[in-house]
C-alpha cells in the first residue's frame, strides 16, 4: 500500500488561493457580522455579499467539495477535503461560502443517496446551491446518546405517514426549508431495524417549536437548537427516505462524514490558536525576558505543536482510509478523531488563552469563544464515551479469548516452550 504525504502542486495552488481568499474576503464578514447569521438566509448579508464570493469559489472549482461530480462537486476525496477544511475552520462564514456548511452537507448526502428525483429537484439542488438551510432532527429530550429511548413515532395512514413526538436540539429548524426526522415506524422490532428517516418540509402543518435553545453565553430564550413537537405531521409515503427501517444505515452515512469534517475544521482552529500563541510570546516581556524565553512557555509551544501534529496526521489518515475503503469501513478511525477533537482543542486553546493573560480571557480576543466551543465537539454527533465504545469494539474485533486459564503472554509456558525449542543449545 502506498503512503504519500505530498500535495500536487496544482492543488497546493488551490490551497494558497483559499488561504488568501478566506483571510481577505471572508474573515472580515466574521468580524462585522458575528456567527449568528450564518444560517439565516433571509439576512441581507446572504443576498448582498455571499453570492459574489460563492461565484469566485465556483470559478475556482471549489464549491461543495464534499460532493461527487454527479452532484456538482469535484469529487476531490476526503484527504483533499481535509486540507481545504483546515483552512475553512478558521472562519465561521467560510463553510457556507464554500457550500459545505454542516448540517446541510450531511443532509445533502442523504438526499443525494435516498431522495426521489422530485425531492432532489425541490430540496437537494437549492441546498447544494446554498439557497436553503436544512435540519437533522434525531435527538429526543429524554436522550440522544441512546437511540433505544427514542419514542417519536410515525404511523402509516393510507399513503401517508403521520408523525407524533418531540425532538431536542434540532439545529437550525427555525431557518430550515426541510427537516430529516428520525421516527419509529415499527415499534415491534429493535430501534435499529424499526426507525426511519423522514423528509419533512417545514411548512407542513403540525410542527411546533416549543423553544429554541442556545449554547454557552447566548441569552436564555435565544438560540438556534429547537425543542420541537411534531403534532400529527403528515407526509407522503415517498418521504420515508430509503424506505422504512433504514434510519441507522442512513445515519451512519451522514454522521460519519459530519464527524470527520468537524475534526478537519478543528485542525484549523488549533492552528489559529498556535499562531496567536506564537505571536504573543514573541511580543510580551515579563520579569526581564520575553515569554518565549521562559521554559514553561516553551513547553506550551512544544506540547501544542506536537498535539496538533499528531491530531492532524490522525485526521488526514482517517480521511485517507475513507478514500481507500469508504466511510463504513473507517468507523474506528472516524470515532477516534471525534474523540480526539475536543481534547486537543481544549488543551491548545487553553494554552493560547493563558499566555495572553487577562487579554486572553477577555471579550477582545476570540480565544475564550474558541475554548468554550471545545466541549460542544465532545457532545454534538454523539458523546465521547459512546465513540470510545465504538473504538473499543472495533479494536477488540482483532482479538480472541485465551484458550487456557492463563494469558498467551504468560511467561512460564512461553519460556518453557522457548527452552524446549532451543534445548540442544541450552543443555548441550
Ligand atoms: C451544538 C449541538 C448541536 C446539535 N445538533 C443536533 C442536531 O442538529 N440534531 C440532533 O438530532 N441532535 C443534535 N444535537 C444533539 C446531540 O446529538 C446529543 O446531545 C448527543 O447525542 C447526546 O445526547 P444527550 O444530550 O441527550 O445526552 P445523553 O444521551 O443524556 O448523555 C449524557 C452524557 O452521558 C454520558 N454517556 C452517554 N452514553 C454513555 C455510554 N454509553 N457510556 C458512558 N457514558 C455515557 C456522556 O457523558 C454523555 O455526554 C446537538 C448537540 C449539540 C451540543
Amino acid at each position: 500500500m502506498t503512503w504519500d504525504f505530498s500535495t500536487e502542486p496544482e492543488f497546493e495552488e488551490k490551497l494558497d488561493w483559499i488561504r488568501e481568499f478566506v483571510k481577505t474576503e471572508i474573515e472580515p464578514i466574521d468580524l462585522a457580522f458575528g456567527h449568528e447569521l450564518v444560517y439565516d438566509k433571509t439576512h441581507p448579508v446572504h443576498r448582498e455579499l455571499l453570492p459574489a464570493l460563492q461565484e469566485q469559489v465556483k470559478a475556482q472549482g471549489l464549491w461543495a467539495c464534499h460532493l461527487g461530480p454527479d452532484l456538482g462537486g469535484l469529487g476531490y476525496g476526503q484527504v483533499k477535503l481535509a486540507l481545504i477544511n483546515e483552512i475553512l475552520g478558521r472562519s465561521n462564514w467560510a463553510p457556507s461560502t464554500f457550500g459545505c456548511q454542516a448540517p446541510d452537507s450531511g443532509n445533502a448526502e442523504i438526499l443525494a443517496h435516498y431522495g426521489t428525483p422530485e425531492q432532489k429537484k425541490k430540496y437537494l439542488q437549492p441546498l447544494i446551491d446554498g439557497k436553503i438551510v436544512s435540519c437533522f432532527s434525531m435527538t429526543e429530550p429524554q436522550g440522544g446518546a441512546d437511540p433505544g429511548v427514542f419514542t417519536c413515532r410515525a404511523e402509516k395512514d393510507g399513503d401517508e405517514w403521520v408523525i407524533n413526538g418531540e425532538k431536542w436540539f434540532s439545529s437550525n429548524l427555525k431557518y430550515a426549508a426541510f427537516a430529516i426526522v428520525m421516527a419509529v415506524t415499527d415499534p415491534d422490532v429493535s430501534i435499529y431495524q424499526g426507525a426511519s428517516m423522514i423528509l419533512v418540509p417545514t411548512d407542513t402543518p403540525g410542527i411546533e417549536i416549543i423553544r429554541n435553545t442556545g449554547i454557552g453565553g447566548e441569552e436564555l430564550g435565544e438560540g438556534s437548537h429547537a425543542y420541537v413537537r411534531y403534532n400529527n405531521v403528515r407526509v407522503p409515503d415517498e418521504n420515508v427516505l430509503g424506505g422504512p427501517g433504514q434510519a441507522f444505515v442512513i445515519a451512519q452515512t451522514r454522521l460519519g462524514g459530519g464527524r470527520i469534517h468537524h475534526a478537519m475544521r478543528a485542525v484549523g482552529m488549533c492552528q489559529r490558536a498556535i499562531d496567536m500563541m506564537g505571536e504573543r510570546v514573541l511580543s510580551r516581556t515579563t520579569q526581564g525576558s520575553l515569554l518565549a524565553k521562559k521554559q514553561i512557555v516553551q513547553e506550551y509551544i512544544a506540547d501544542s505543536w506536537i498535539e496538533l501534529h499528531q491530531f492532524r496526521l490522525m485526521v488526514l489518515h482517517a480521511a485517507w482510509v475513507i478514500d481507500q475503503v469508504g466511510g463504513a469501513k473507517a468507523r474506528k478511525e472516524i470515532a477516534a478523531v471525534k474523540v480526539a477533537t475536543p481534547k486537543v482543542l481544549t488543551d491548545i486553546v487553553f494554552r493560547a488563552m493563558h499566555v495572553h493573560g487577562s487579554l486572553g480571557v477577555s471579550n477582545e480576543m476570540p480565544l475564550i469563544g474558541m475554548w468554550t466551543s471545545a466541549p460542544i465537539f465532545g457532545i454534538a454527533d454523539g458523546p465521547t464515551e459512546v465513540h470510545k465504545v465504538t473504538i473499543a469494539r472495533q479494536v477488540l474485533k482483532d482479538y480472541s479469548p485465551a484458550e487456557g486459564l492463563f494469558p498467551t503472554a504468560h511467561l512460564p509456558d512461553r519460556v518453557a516452550a522457548a527452552k524446549a525449542q532451543f534445548a540442544d543449545l541450552l543443555d548441550p
